[in-house]
């Protein structure tokens, strides 16, 4: 095993790789020889790697074109989508709030009562009984 007197190299650029290819021999010759029978199948090699970047990228525009369709918000920031804001704090606006003096089961006005223990809301129902809206 000697070490090869000459040597050629060749440099490729696909996309964003280098491809190196090195070739060495006992004399320019036979170097050159070499080259004439390696380089159709070294460019069939890069070809083969150039279509697959096409290809690649093709794809990867194809998908954010479609990403951006669905959600342009999620996509712009690569965020996910907000959470819905929190339901307000104060109770006044909340409509399953019950107005006094209304019954919310029965749909229907109440009466102020009172004795000595204090005072209620209730309405009398068909079967005579009362209801304090609870
Ligand atoms: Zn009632």
């Amino acid at each position: 095993m000697h070490e090869a007197p000459a040597s050629a190299c060749f440099k490729f650029r696909v996309g964003t790789m280098e491809l190196m290819y090195t070739l060495r021999g006992i004399d320019d010759a036979e170097l050159q020889r070499r080259i004439t029978a390696t380089l159709p199948t070294l460019q069939e090699v890069i070809e083969a790697c150039e279509d697959r970047a096409a290809q690649r990228a093709a794809a990867r525009e194809a998908a954010q074109a479609a990403q951006a369709q669905q959600a342009p918000a999620a996509a712009a920031n690569g965020q996910a989508t907000p959470p819905p804001p929190a339901p307000p704090s104060n109770g006044t606006a909340q409509p399953a709030s019950t107005p006094e003096g209304w019954c919310a089961l029965h749909q229907v006005p109440m009466e102020l009562r009172s004795n000595e223990r204090g005072s209620w809301w209730s309405h009398r129902l068909a079967d005579g009984s009362y209801c304090k809206g609870k």
